[in-house]
């Protein structure tokens, strides 16, 4: 059975869908307010959001801004549900990482259209290994657990480095330039300050101690893990 968690402080409308999810048979957990939703979420785990961009506490962008921040959070798809005339940007939705968005009044049919398709495409996205674990020369990466290890001794890197380490060894061999970084790890437009991204590049490398020639620097561009171990002097 599929979970969904409703963060939504209006009651009327919290009942509403409730109910039709439920007739549906999706488990629905139920939030009236950002923290709250936040907290229901790392704990259990929901395959889908539905967040209201109005709430009594946090903003919904906020609240979508911390889900996608951490890394036990980051991976459910949330559809953002937002009143005509609120100050909506689809674009900031986006960038956030949201999957969807409805504007209200919303026909419950429609959303429930939504949410099939968003778990529908989730569900076809799941690794085919979930449990895998990555090896490229004395690195291992365990991407389920955010856990790294270098010749056997684990590092502890805070999840943005993970996602860093992680997102460069996908993209190996191929150069990341700093404001594909900040846009793809921190989720923030490329205008903002790209220094942050040399900055926590410099402490992944640090931790990576042995390994940190995996990643190289491209001079005037950005960062590039490297595409075979041998290739480099570790
Ligand atoms: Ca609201």
């Amino acid at each position: 059975m599929k979970r969904i968690l409703v963060i939504e402080d209006e009651k009327d409308l919290q009942q509403i869908l409730a109910y039709n999810l439920r007739k549906e048979g999706y488990e629905v957990l139920q939030a009236m307010d950002g923290l709250t939703g936040l907290s229901t979420a790392k704990a259990r785990k929901p395959d889908l959001i539905l967040l209201d961009l109005m709430l009594p506490d946090l903003q919904g962008t906020e609240v979508c801004r911390e889900l996608k921040a951490d890394g036990t959070t980051r991976d459910i798809p949330v559809l953002m549900l937002t009143a005509k005339g609120e100050e909506i940007d689809r674009v900031l939705g986006f960038e956030l990482g949201a999957e969807d968005y409805v504007v209200k009044p919303f026909s419950v049919r429609e959303l429930l259209l939504r949410i099939q398709a968003i778990l529908r495409r989730t569900q076809g996205q799941a690794v085919s290994d979930p449990s895998a674990i990555l090896e490229f020369g004395k690195l291992r990466i365990d991407p389920q657990a955010y856990r790294a290890w270098v010749e056997g001794q684990e590092i502890q890197l805070t999840s943005i480095e993970f996602r860093l380490l992680l997102l460069l060894y996908e993209r190996r061999n191929r150069v990341q330039t700093r404001a594909a970084l900040l846009q793809d790890v921190w989720g923030l437009q490329a205008d903002t300050e790209t220094r942050t991204v040399d900055t926590h590049v410099k402490r992944l490398r640090e931790k990576l101690g042995s390994t940190e020639s995996y990643i190289e620097t491209v001079r005037g561009v950005g960062y590039r893990f490297a595409a075979d171990p041998k290739e480099v002097n570790a």
